[in-house]
């Protein structure tokens, strides 16, 4: 039997064909980024705002901070059209550099068909570890005292963050800790348009469900951005591997530790 879904699937690689054969690949790139932005962080994002004001008991139950530090609406409203303006921005700064640089080039190798499932993989759990160690250090900076006040203190706002707080920042903070750590180190290997993909769109869903504040994400745990909005300094990175290795994982990491009196 024909899996019910196959019809959708073919209209979508026609779609590709004909897209593949038609435009420029630096245009390919920017609709296939903007679409990915939207269904893995548009989508979900709303999803969890939408149990926020849909399901207010379940909400309740569920947020990791208690019902007082959770953002107003007129906050959240605030957040969201922000969070709106700097996707535009970065979708203005795209479309400039690609038509300086020239719409047959691309940052990613673009394929008529899929690459193999081992070359996603690969380049999945190099992205991984590249964002992991580039967007620690950029985080970590981020805090230095001489310079929080003037970029990270915006994201750090929401104590309690919800979903769209994700992208609430600085447009420096979004360039060079959201952006750069996310697409240069696929980019400087040209890896397949297609991993970059299945890559950003996990980091994007990783970010709003980071930020959700709901303890039923486990995977990753939500917990762990959680707190670090709570407590400032702890968890800078977002797999805990970073931290793991700098020991700043626990709170009070930085606070000279009590020599017990004799
Ligand atoms: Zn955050
Ligand atoms: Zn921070």
């Amino acid at each position: 039997m024909i899996p019910p879904w196959t019809q959708y699937t073919d209209q979508l690689d026609q779609l590709w064909a004909e897209a593949y054969s038609k435009y420029p690949p630096s245009v390919i790139e920017f609709v296939f980024t903007i679409s990915v932005q939207i269904l893995a962080f548009w989508v979900p994002a709303t999803i969890y705002l939408s149990i926020d004001l849909l399901f207010p008991v379940f909400s309740r139950r569920h947020k990791i901070q208690s019902e007082r530090r959770q953002p107003s609406w007129r906050q959240i409203r605030h957040c969201v059209g922000y969070v709106g303006l700097n996707e535009v921005i970065g979708a203005v700064i795209q479309v400039l550099l690609r038509y300086i640089f020239g719409l047959n080039k691309s940052l990613f190798v673009i394929t008529r068909d899929f690459p193999s499932l081992s070359t996603i993989v690969f380049d999945f759990i190099y992205g991984l570890l590249a964002r992991e160690i580039s967007f620690y250090y950029i985080h970590r900076a981020f805090h230095h005292p001489r310079i929080y006040g003037y970029i990270h203190k915006k994201h750090h706002k929401f104590t309690a963050p919800m979903a769209f707080s994700a992208q609430y920042a600085h447009l420096v903070e979004h360039i060079a800790a959201n952006m750069i750590p996310i697409v240069v180190p696929l980019a400087l290997r040209r890896a397949n348009l297609f991993s970059f993909g299945i890559f950003v769109a996990f980091e994007l869903w990783e970010a709003a469900a980071d930020h959700s504040g709901y303890d039923f994400v486990k995977l990753p745990p939500a917990q762990i951005h959680d707190l670090h909005h709570e407590k400032f300094r702890v968890n800078y990175g977002t797999l805990g591997i970073m931290d793991w290795i700098h020991g700043t994982d626990v709170v009070g990491w930085d606070k000279p530790k009590k020599v017990p009196v004799e």
